[in-house]
């Protein structure tokens, strides 16, 4: 008798125990649930039950070129038998969907795409971008409504671009400097307000690296356009002969993109640009700028350059002849080191030279210049992020 109380006693606690941990698993997955994944205008979209609280994110560049982009949807749970839909995307190796704790679903997405960081969630989605040079839409317009949000997105694409611009030098670096009136800080500033001008009117996001005659270190720049999660990061300057005897000599319209460099022209532009970078503490070391090399990225930086110096040398020619072409070469600028997007450096001709110098300091000429760097952009984006 006394015994089966005992059992009794401790079938109770048993009993007990058991609803305690019911109840506090009830609390601890009674979480977030993921409830199905769409792929739309080159995003994928995840929908889970109830607002999404937080997301943390980080990413491996892997041996083979790709990245692993990892997503923590955190107080998330995911029911039995769901998953990412079988979802194939040009961009994309491999979608997975995991519960990663009792309390975190985690998303992993294998591609070569640089966009995936500009992820974004708002109320019950995450929305994972997986083209590069644009950033989410989904939130631009009513969910419910998808015919109508892809109408909006195809007639303002261009909307979703952003380009960042950096006008050469600023302050106390004057950069080049000839014949008492021609300063390169100034002439590149004058182009680059213009080309902002331009791209705005066709739609662009721009930012500039400074607004103004201010001294603006080199590592900030490209800082600054990877923290503007800009698609295109372009640097403006102009040229100087290395001596006064080949004034006459050095022309032309050059553009550069980062990679080691290889004729003894862009060694030479990449020095004098360089300098103001010795000044400072700030040094990459040679380790660092090695590892920020990326091919895809010098591929399409490349890419870019031929776009813009076809585009500028057509409109310049347009009005004032023959003027040279100076190539689209690679070269190791400083400034272009460390830039998550496609980046170029423009030398928008000597100062140095009688016929060009004086052309860099006419208005229309810029005006051209400008334009044909728009013209530019505008095309190596169209067929890129088709
Ligand atoms: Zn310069």
């Amino acid at each position: 008798m006394e015994n089966n109380i005992f059992t009794k006693k401790i079938l109770y606690r048993y009993i007990i125990l058991l609803f305690l941990i019911l109840l506090f698993s009830e609390k601890l997955f009674a979480g977030n649930s993921f409830v199905k994944s769409r792929i739309r205008q080159g995003e994928l979209r995840l929908y889970f039950s109830s607002k999404i609280e937080r997301v943390t994110y980080f990413s491996i560049p892997l041996k083979d070129g790709t990245t692993k982009y990892v997503y923590d949807i955190h107080g998330a749970t995911l029911p039995k038998g769901k998953g990412i839909s079988h979802h194939t995307f040009r961009t994309v190796e491999s979608f997975r969907i995991a519960q990663n704790s009792p309390t975190k679903v985690r998303v992993v997405i294998k591609s070569k795409e640089k966009a995936l960081d500009k992820h974004e969630f708002k109320g019950k989605m995450l929305i994972i971008p997986l083209i590069a040079g644009r950033y989410v839409v989904g939130f631009s317009d009513s969910l419910s409504s998808s015919a109508k949000e892809s109408k909006k997105d195809s007639s303002s694409k261009k909307y979703h671009y952003r380009i960042v611009i950096d006008a050469g030098h600023g302050g106390k670096d004057t950069g080049a400097i000839c014949c008492g009136n021609k300063i390169e800080k100034f002439i590149v500033f004058s182009i680059a307000s213009k080309l902002k001008k331009k791209l705005e009117a066709k739609g662009f996001k721009v930012y500039m690296t400074r607004d103004d005659d201010s001294f603006v270190k080199l590592p900030k720049r490209t800082e600054f356009a990877n923290s503007k999660k800009a698609d295109i990061f372009i640097s403006i300057h102009a040229n100087a002969a290395p001596s006064k005897k080949t004034r006459d000599i050095f022309k032309g319209i050059e553009v550069y993109y980062l990679s080691p460099a290889k004729t003894q022209r862009a060694k030479d532009a990449a020095e004098k640009e360089n300098a103001v970078m010795f000044e400072g503490k700030d040094f990459y070391t040679k380790n660092e700028y090695l590892s920020l090399l990326n091919r895809e990225k010098i591929v399409e930086s490349h890419k870019l350059g031929l776009d813009v110096s076809n585009e500028m040398l057509k409109n310049v020619r347009s009005h004032f002849g023959s003027v040279l072409n100076g190539g689209v070469k690679p070269a190791n600028f400083w400034v272009l080191v460390g830039a998550q997007m496609p980046a170029i450096l423009i030398e928008t001709g000597y100062i140095t030279h009688p016929k060009e110098g004086e052309n860099l300091m006419n208005n229309y000429y810029k005006e051209l210049l400008a334009k044909g760097i728009a013209d530019g952009i505008e095309l190596y984006l169209s067929r890129v992020y088709k």
